[in-house]
């Protein structure tokens, strides 16, 4: 997460409680929202689990006082309502902000600010374990989380693989302390008055909020921009990892691979890998759940008189099946034991639907047996309990 992120997210919104609410009111509305949107109770929903994981991260910060302070601080000086020229504080706010200053402390400036010893990489980063900051805090930091994708064939997916994947993530400049200015000294935003968002429209209460567009909602604006970063203030990491996707995950679903995020600082521990999984329709076999799925063309005799067929399984040998006299087309059997891996390393089994297989040119012999077979089934009328039905509703 980048300061952009923190400054922006409303974690109060997000868990539906006011900015002075009590300790006991956080943890009710965690509670509850946690109970809605738990995985457990809402499977395969992705939105629903991307809510669970804000509400926990929110908690994380809001039920911890000390880190709720810390957001409190962080977010009243660079977030909303933040840095707001007060009477007299300069036409359209444009005014020259020494960050050096304020937390370099060196100076004894801007009283009042002195909680925030050690540099802006500690206001940025302290707060979610950013990492990559050059401030003086010791305690540990859990590395940040990253999200990634991958695409794997139908078979990998049911069998589980090792895969290469890469991940950037996205961290302070070191060059400049993640401030975007060579020195180490940037303006405030005169668009935004340093809280990286506009208002547009709305009035009263309702008043709705974008990301400044002149300072991409940081707040700040390099005066002498930074040349590793171009005053971006961020630097990008990418790294390449061999990752191990567990047998039996389906098309969409988002794993969670703990530890495998990036490396905690000081002894913290790594955040965690959230890898979106693709996988590749395979042109024989499909899914439903732990079970495969197969259709084998079966001649009309074969479904008529009943008789053996040889039926492929994935990535196994044929099995045989038998077909019992009288099965209709579209009759699904169950080949036990070949499906897809289930956790427990079990298998699910191989369901395989018949399809009665018509065909297209028949050698003399076969037409006059067919028409033979005609004869014999003249008094036959497949229709007459469709039309008795039709009639009788
Ligand atoms: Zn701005
Ligand atoms: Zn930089």
């Amino acid at each position: 997460m980048s300061t952009k992120d923190f400054v922006e997210k409303d974690y109060y919104k997000v868990l539906g409680v006011p900015k002075d609410a009590t300790e006991a009111e956080i943890k009710k509305a965690y509670r509850k929202l946690a109970r809605e949107f738990h995985p457990d109770a809402n499977k395969g929903d992705a939105s629903a689990e991307a809510r669970f994981k804000e509400i926990s991260e929110a908690n994380d910060i809001l039920g911890d006082p000390k880190k709720r302070k810390e957001y409190d601080d962080a977010r009243a000086l660079f977030g909303n309502g933040g840095f707001r020229a007060g009477p007299g504080g300069g036409a359209g706010g444009t005014f020259n902000f020494d960050l050096g200053d304020l937390f370099g402390g060196a100076q004894g400036g801007a009283g009042g600010a002195g909680g925030f010893g050690g540099g802006l990489g500690d206001v940025f980063g302290g707060l979610f374990n950013r990492g990559g900051t050059t401030g003086t805090r010791t305690q540990p930091r859990r590395g940040q989380d990253i999200e990634s994708e991958v695409t794997l064939s139908f078979t990998e997916a049911v069998d589980g693989a090792t895969v290469p994947l890469r991940m950037s993530s996205q961290q302070p400049c070191k060059a400049c302390s993640g401030t975007g200015d060579k020195n180490g000294t940037p303006r405030v935003c005169p668009t935004c008055v340093g809280t990286g968002q506009v208002s547009r429209g709305g009035s009263g209460s309702f008043s709705l909020t974008d990301p400044c567009v002149d300072c991409k909602g940081r707040g700040l604006i390099a005066q002498d921009p930074c040349d590793v970063c171009h005053g971006s203030g961020r630097a990008k990491s990418s790294r390449t990892m061999q990752v191990r996707i567990p047998a039996g995950v389906f098309d969409g679903q988002r794993i969670r691979l703990r530890g495998k995020g990036a490396p905690g600082e000081r002894g913290g521990p790594a955040g965690d890998l959230y890898v979106v999984v693709h996988v590749d329709a395979h042109p024989v076999f499909g899914r439903k759940g732990d079970n495969l799925t197969v259709t084998v063309p079966v001649t009309f005799d074969e479904a008529a008189l009943g008789g053996e067929i040889r039926v492929p399984t994935l990535g196994g040998p044929p099995v045989t099946l038998k077909i019992p006299a009288g099965t209709p087309n579209g009759r699904t059997m169950r080949a036990r034991g070949k499906g897809a891996v289930r956790k427990d390393g079990t298998r699910g089994d191989l369901l395989v639907t018949v399809e009665v297989a018509v065909p297209k040119d028949l050698s003399d012999k076969a037409r006059e047996a067919l028409e033979t077979y005609r004869e014999a089934t003249a008094g036959v009328d497949p229709r007459a309990e469709l039309f008795q039905a039709a009639k009788g509703a």
